[in-house]
């Protein structure tokens, strides 16, 4: 059994096809996603469809919460909101209420999802140094919990401290605990242009972080075309 583990596909086709691809090269099984399905890019209601037809688990991002809702888009920051305005206007009715429909947190066989933090998931604030994952880690009652939210990769290890491993890789051992980020499917954040996603091989207990590289240009023309701000086709380029 191997799971390949993906989020923040932030409606990027292209970059989502590209993981699939590669998980199926990989010989995953099953799938996992850990939200924000929507949001900046082009392909709002094809990347939904592909969720969820394949009918996988799922728990709720922050995008996927503010897609669904009418209250004012204040708190964004001004491209997010574009963006946001631009997907609202996008979503069928049946795509609003599956969006609706997700948990914050789920248990999948014998890990958890989440989207941001375990500590506070509804708040959507950032894990980005260990005391953060110190905090998530209080609230895990598995050995391994996968989560998204800042689009970068990124394990963290709890044995007598918390730290993180710069590895992409990490065998699994009895005692400890893992909450990792598996980068973002649509939109990294780390530098490196190109997407992300994780492999946990359960016969194995080990987690694998993979780097894929993918049509970016296609998904940047179609970034433009919708009339969405230029720069959010830009910094896919960057990486940022
Ligand atoms: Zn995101």
């Amino acid at each position: 059994m191997k799971y390949a583990i993906f989020g923040d596909i932030h409606a990027n086709l292209e970059g989502f096809q590209a993981i699939l691809e590669d998980s199926q090269r990989q010989g995953c099984t099953d799938y996992v996603c850990v939200g924000d399905i929507v949001g900046y890019g082009a392909n709002p209601r094809e990347c939904l469809d592909i969720v969820r037809q394949m009918a996988c688990p799922v728990v709720k991002g922050n995008h996927d919460e503010e897609a669904v809702l009418t209250t004012s888009l204040e708190g964004l920051n001004p491209l997010a909101r574009q963006a946001m305005e631009w997907t609202r206007s996008q979503l069928p009715q049946e795509d609003r209420d599956f969006l609706k429909g997700l948990k914050l947190v789920r248990q999948v066989r014998d890990f958890t999802i989440v989207h941001a933090t375990l500590d506070t998931p509804g708040s959507w604030t950032y894990v980005t140094n260990k005391f953060d994952a110190m905090a998530s880690f209080s609230y895990q009652f598995t050995q391994l919990c996968f989560y998204g939210h800042t689009h970068t990769p990124r394990i963290y290890v709890k044995g007598d401290s918390v730290e993180p491993i710069e590895d992409s890789t990490v065998h699994l051992e009895m005692g400890r605990k893992y909450f990792i980020n598996i980068g973002s499917a649509g939109q990294p954040r780390d530098g490196d242009w190109r997407v992300a996603y994780a492999t946990y091989d359960v016969e194995r207990q080990e987690v694998i972080i993979h780097r894929i590289e993918y049509d970016i240009q296609t998904a940047q023309d179609k970034i433009v075309a919708a009339g969405l701000p230029e720069m959010l086709a830009h910094r896919l380029s960057l990486g940022k």
